[in-house]
């Protein structure tokens, strides 16, 4: 095993810093690193999915029949972590990573060449509908029902914590086809029009201001049966085949590291007493105990690229990644709010968002509060922190 980044690595890591110097638009790139929230500005993220794609870079995991690359996972982590450190717009994850890579590996041929192209293109939005009142981390005991009349699904139910569904044209769904035969046998994978009659979308305000987060009303929905992704009773092995398809995407690694480099940044412009937060004693010790973290997340990551091919102790791998990252995540945006002092509660005015920087309010404080509020549902999404030490449990220690 080579955790080493070798001499061809190097030379594509500059390729990607060459084009984003030449391609990301400044104007894009200066929103994304002001206004750090949950979501990228979606006008944005699909100017610049448009630029990727004309580069063939759009969704460089997916495989190459579908207009992925041969890249190593080496070099997909090289990719992301340069878009990060350079403030591109992250990916919208529910379109390029969850239901981009379902349609390919489980839908019909006509789902590929409906939905694939418009992905890679970004041209709208996709959100993922699993997650119902009383079914997160139960997810198996979801209740939305999807009953088969003639060449149609009609659907009934509820949807809780869609991200982006105020937004998105499509979504994917997990729905109960079957009451009679065990829970995970009983789920479909069907892919539904938004603007279909009986789909109310209702937003819900989070802690940072936003509203991104939605509930999803589903009333006699009919839902053409070609929707239907590959079998009817197979949703939950098609679900769980998205959990493993990216194994270090939780850790969060390009994050954690982009942000630490901001916090430094902060530490190094901000003052207290006269004195450069970054000279005091207290201040580096934080610093320096989260950059040895990051630095052992990021080694822990390359050795689970490293070890890809034999997906040596995958999942449990998955789940360490995920609870270390997600806290990473809490820790590092906390230190910057706490760097700012009471400047940090400036994120309060929106405004602020849009104006020039000045020696009172200069960049590196717009976004920052923002990111360390809704940086604590990390913990939560993807997996809680809890589940995550129960598979862990179960998985590494045979519990
Ligand atoms: C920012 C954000 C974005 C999200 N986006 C989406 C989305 O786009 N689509 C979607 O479908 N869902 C989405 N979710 C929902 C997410 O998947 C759920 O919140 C998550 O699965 C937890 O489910 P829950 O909220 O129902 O909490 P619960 O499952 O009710 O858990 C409540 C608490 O109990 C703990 N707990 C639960 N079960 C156990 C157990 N067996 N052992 C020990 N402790 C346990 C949990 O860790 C947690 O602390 C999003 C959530 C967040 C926060």
């Amino acid at each position: 095993m080579d955790l080493a980044f070798g001499a061809e690595d190097q030379q594509f890591r500059e390729e990607i810093r060459q084009f984003l110097t030449d391609n990301l638009p400044a104007d894009i790139q200066q929103r994304q690193r002001d206004t750090r929230t949950l979501a990228s500005n979606t006008h944005d993220l699909q100017r610049w999915m448009q630029i990727l794609d004309a580069r063939g870079w759009s969704v460089p995991h997916w495989e190459t029949a579908y207009g992925g690359t041969d890249w190593s996972p080496l070099k997909k982590f090289i990719f992301e972590e340069e878009l990060h450190q350079a403030d591109a717009p992250e990916f919208h994850w529910q379109s390029t990573h969850m239901i981009g890579p379902i349609i390919y590996m489980f839908g019909s041929d006509a789902q590929k060449a409906r939905y694939l192209p418009s992905i890679r293109r970004g041209d709208y939005l996709w959100c993922q509908g699993f997650s119902e009142p009383g079914a997160g981390s139960d997810l198996v005991s979801l209740k939305t029902m999807a009953i088969r009349e003639g060449d149609h699904f009609r659907v009934n139910g509820q949807k809780i914590w869609t991200s982006a569904a105020f937004e998105s044209e499509w979504g994917f769904f997990l729905v109960k086809t079957d009451m009679n035969v065990k829970p995970q046998r009983g789920i479909s994978f069907l892919l539904i029009d938004m603007e279909t009659p009986g789909i109310t979308v209702r937003r819900i305000g989070q802690i940072n201001g936003e509203a991104e987060l939605c509930e999803v009303f589903l009333d006699d929905v009919m839902v053409p049966a070609e929707n239907l992704v590959g079998e009817a009773g197979m949703g939950w092995t098609y679900a769980k085949a998205l959990l493993d398809h990216e194994r270090t995407v939780s850790s969060f690694i390009h994050f954690n590291k982009r942000e630490l480099r901001r916090a430094k940044e902060i530490a190094q412009a901000e003052t207290a007493g006269g004195r450069r937060l970054i000279d005091d004693p207290q201040t580096r010790a934080r610093l320096v105990a989260l950059d040895a973290q990051v630095t052992a997340l990021e080694w822990s990551v390359l050795r689970v690229l490293a070890d890809e091919p034999n997906r040596y102790g995958g999942t449990a791998a998955a789940s360490t990644l995920k609870i270390t990252g997600s806290r990473l995540q809490q820790a590092i945006t906390e230190l910057q709010a706490d760097l700012l002092g009471p400047r940090a509660l400036r994120y309060y005015d929106p405004v602020d968002w849009n104006e020039p920087a000045s020696p009172l309010w200069p960049h590196h404080v717009a976004g920052r509060t923002s990111a360390a509020l809704i940086s604590r549902a990390s913990t939560i999404y993807g997996g809680s922190e809890q589940v995550q030490k129960n598979i862990l449990g179960k998985i590494a220690f045979g519990l």
